[in-house]
């Protein structure tokens, strides 16, 4: 047990208290990633249990975080009490005892009233509290000359980690304590995270580091929600429940507006909702341009449930399914039924207009580094993606099984992400006509001739492109991680951000001669990254031969209105042009003038 002595050394060793002044209002500037202006009260997030940020609330919310702190003690010491009782059960008393020791750090009153103390002196969050208090007492013990006291150092930091995770877990608590709409402000936000937004009553985030592509940003259009990233120090300047304006098409984020501000951002708000009203017009004509060449316009989702967008936006249907999504919003690896489910509602949503369903991207940012005992050292370089895949067949044959059993209810396509040899694409083909087998042998129904393709993702796909096409059925080229990988900048990481450019002229020379392998080849070639709903590419794109964009639905009228005002002749004239240029900025500055002549609307609110 631990003594009274090393208690009231470890509250000596507490932080000293923090001056509580008046806080004025204040603009942050950061990245600009999703469109919009929202109007909410914060609510900050850590992003994981091991890093906990120093966070404070408002004065009006001292009393829930106190509440939030006793409910979160108390079920960590039911959970406790499980596992006392099944440990002994199992493994006897002894080892049942390291856990009635950590219940017994839980009960501790002058820990208690530590953790208590911080927050009704300095307005920290409990997670904070309880952190720093967890803390200090296992540096404490680790100080103490003698073993016995060192060691139990790591069982006080585990009792940190289940008493903080309890309290992380429990941001629906404290969104319920917060009145009206919710802006998430949090150091970064992991995909998870973001796809749990979803469900909640969050119409903004803000955080302070992450780029314009990284997935969660990537996640905030699709559900069309204003967010700014690169904020830098955000989660320092903002409390939970100050009032917050998020401008998404400039990047900035008001703290605590006063009455000037707040009008100026009604007004501003009411102007984007006109223009989306008049760019919506255009939603219901024919994507053609002005010399009669079709362009198809489809749409990228994570969810099935966002197909009605596409269509309501004027989409003709769905270019990349990120299926990884089932695994983000249930956190679990899914059954083949529950896979099944999901994309038996997409081939249900698509009515059999085209449906490209992408397999697991897993890995890198998403998932697998939160499940990994030892995360990856380097995972956007890692085991991701159709690596994954290849390396888990248990797990991608039962993706593929139920995607081959969704075919049998309406047209689908399958692309694997990520390729970037040739015999990658071969194995992942033969697990495919593996899975086909079973289900023959089974006599469970499915389509015999679904097409199969590959993502573009990386340079040496993109180089060897003429190898892939004799094996694939058709590319899509994934500019996200494409250039990424070109050009070595991390697409989350907002500190390089500047560096990350769709317009630098090796990442275009790559496109343009995907492009041309696929035509060499007779097979079908989109450009599905955030680049293909980017109106600044569009001329471009069209010029070097691309005939089908794959994008966030909110893009699709924008971009088909600036179709229909483009003439391929022209389109070509500039690709040709561009193809001279060695700087992304003479790209972005001629592009930007091209578009302009064309549709001096197309790039207002638009992010660059
Ligand atoms: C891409 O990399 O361009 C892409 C579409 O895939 P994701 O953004 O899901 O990595
Ligand atoms: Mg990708």
């Amino acid at each position: 047990m631990i003594d009274a002595q090393t208690v009231a050394l470890t509250r000596f060793v507490a932080g000293s208290q923090r001056l509580i002044l008046p806080r004025p209002m204040h603009a942050i500037r950061g990245i600009a990633v999703s469109p919009g202006i929202a109007f909410g009260r914060a609510l900050t997030l850590s992003s994981t249990v091991d890093n906990v940020e120093f966070r404070t609330v408002a004065p009006d919310l001292v009393a829930a975080e106190l509440v939030r702190l006793q409910h979160a003690l108390e079920s960590t010491c039911q959970d406790l009490d499980q596992l006392v009782e099944s440990t002994r059960a199992r493994l006897g008393d002894e080892p049942a005892k390291i856990f009635e020791f950590h219940r017994s750090i839980l009960r501790d009153e002058s820990l208690i009233r530590m953790m208590r103390g911080d927050i009704q002196r300095e307005h920290v969050v409990a997670e904070y509290a309880a952190s720093e208090a967890l803390q200090k007492f296992a540096a404490t013990l680790r100080a103490v000359e003698d073993e016995a006291f060192q060691s139990k150092a790591a069982d006080v930091v585990d009792v940190e980690r289940r008493l903080v995770g309890a309290l992380m877990g429990a941001s629906d608590e404290r969104l319920k304590r917060l009145e009206g709409p919710v802006v998430v402000v949090a150091h970064e936000l992991t995909p998870t995270q973001a796809a749990e937004l979803h469900r909640l009553r969050v119409v903004a985030f803000a955080t302070d580091g992450g780029g314009l592509t990284s997935h969660t940003s990537i996640f905030a259009r699709a559900l069309g929600i204003p967010a700014v990233t690169g904020c830098t120090n955000a989660t320092e300047l903002v409390e939970e429940g100050d009032e917050l304006i998020v401008d998404g098409d400039t990047g900035t984020v008001i703290v605590r507006p006063n009455d000037e501000a707040r009008a100026h951002y009604a007004v501003e708000s009411g102007r984007i909702a006109e223009r989306r009203k008049a760019l919506l017009a255009v939603a219901g004509e024919e994507s053609i341009t002005r010399d009669g060449v079709r362009i198809e316009l489809l749409g990228n989702i994570e969810l099935p449930e966002e197909i009605p967008f596409i269509f309501e936006n004027g989409g003709e249907g769905v270019g990349l399914y990120r299926t990884e999504y089932l695994y983000l919003t249930t956190g679990r690896t899914p059954t083949e039924q529950e896979h099944y489910e999901a994309y038996v509602e997409a081939v249900r949503q698509s009515a059999g207009r085209p449906l490209t369903m992408r397999t697991l991207d897993l890995g890198a940012d998403k998932y697998t580094q939160e499940h990994l005992e030892e995360p990856e050292r380097n995972p956007f370089l890692g085991l991701r993606s159709i690596r994954f895949c290849l390396d888990r067949p248990a797990i991608f044959k039962t993706q593929l099984r139920a995607m081959l059993r969704a075919s049998a209810h309406g047209p689908l396509k399958i692309m694997f992400p990520l390729v970037s040899t040739v015999m990658e694409l071969r194995q992942a083909k033969m697990h495919l006509r593996d899975v086909a087998e079973e289900l023959e042998e089974e006599g469970i129904p499915f389509q015999r001739d679904v097409a199969v393709g590959i993502m573009i993702e990386v340079p040496s796909a993109a180089i060897m492109a003429r190898s892939f096409a004799g094996e694939a059925d058709f590319f899509s080229i994934g500019t996200n991680d494409l250039i990424q990988y070109t050009v070595a900048v991390d697409r989350g990481n907002e500190k390089v951000a500047s560096l990350y450019s769709p317009a630098h002229p090796a990442v275009l020379q790559l496109i343009k001669s995907v492009i041309k392998a696929a035509k060499h080849s007779s097979i079908d070639v989109s450009l599905c990254g955030e680049m293909a709903g980017d109106p600044l590419f569009t001329i471009l794109l069209a010029g070097l031969g691309l005939r089908t964009f794959s994008m966030s639905p909110s893009q699709l009228p924008s971009i088909k209105r600036l179709v229909r005002g483009m003439d391929i002749g022209h389109c070509e004239w500039v690709a040709r042009r561009v193809g001279s240029f060695e700087a992304d900025r003479q790209v972005i500055n001629y592009l930007r003038d091209e578009t302009r002549r064309i549709d001096p609307e197309a790039l207002v609110g638009q992010l660059h």
